[in-house]
C-alpha cells in the first residue's frame, strides 16, 4: 500500500515542478520583458562579458607599448602543469648595465587550467585575465602565445610621492 501511495505522490512531485518550469517559460513566451538570453554570434560586436570571466591570462600594456613583467619567472614556478615559459635575455639598461628583461613570455592556454596561480602569485602585478573565449583552432600550436608584445618594454616603476 505504501508504494502505492509514493508511487503517486512521486508522480506528483514531478506534474508539479514540470509546471513550476514551465509557467516560467509560459510567462517568457507570452510577454518576453527583460531578454534574459542571446543570439550569439549574432551579439559578437555588443557581447560583454562579466568583470569575473576567466578568458585567457594576458599581459597588458599600455598605451606606450609597455608591461609590467621583470621575467622574474615566479609565475613559470608556480604554475602547476607548465602552462608557462619565461624567456629572458640580457640587455644594456639607461646608465650602460647588463641587465635581465622578458624576452618572451609564453603562456601555452591549451595546457591551462585557468586556477590563477599566476595572476595571484605574480609580484608585479604584470598578468590578468583576458575575456576572448573563442579559442578554436584547427592548429593546437597557435594556442601558445607570446604575451608580450613585440617591440614592447619594462614600465618603470612609479615613485610614490
Ligand atoms: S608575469 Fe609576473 S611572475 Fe611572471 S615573470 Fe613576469 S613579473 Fe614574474
Ligand atoms: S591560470 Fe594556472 S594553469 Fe593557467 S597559466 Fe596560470 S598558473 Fe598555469
Amino acid at each position: 500500500m505504501n508504494s502505492i501511495i509514493e508511487y503517486f505522490t512521486d508522480i506528483y512531485k514531478g506534474v508539479r515542478s514540470l509546471w513550476a518550469g514551465m509557467r516560467v517559460t509560459g510567462k517568457y513566451f507570452v510577454s518576453p520583458g527583460e531578454i534574459v538570453t542571446e543570439q550569439y554570434p549574432e551579439n559578437r560586436a555588443t557581447l560583454k562579458m562579466e568583470e569575473r570571466f576567466k578568458g585567457e591570462v594576458i599581459m597588458p600594456h599600455d598605451e606606450n607599448n609597455q608591461h609590467r613583467c621583470t621575467g622574474c619567472g615566479i609565475c613559470e614556478v608556480n604554475c602547476p602543469n607548465g602552462s608557462i615559459e619565461i624567456i629572458t635575455k640580457r640587455t644594456p639598461n639607461e646608465e650602460g648595465k647588463m641587465v635581465r628583461v622578458i624576452d618572451k613570455h609564453i603562456y601555452h592556454l591549451a595546457m591551462c587550467t585557468f586556477c590563477e596561480l599566476c595572476i595571484k602569485t605574480c609580484p608585479s602585478n604584470a598578468l590578468a585575465w583576458g575575456q576572448d573565449f573563442e579559442h578554436a583552432v584547427f592548429d593546437r600550436s597557435k594556442l601558445n602565445k607570446v604575451l608580450n608584445k613585440p617591440g614592447s618594454s619594462l614600465k618603470k616603476k612609479e615613485v610614490k610621492s
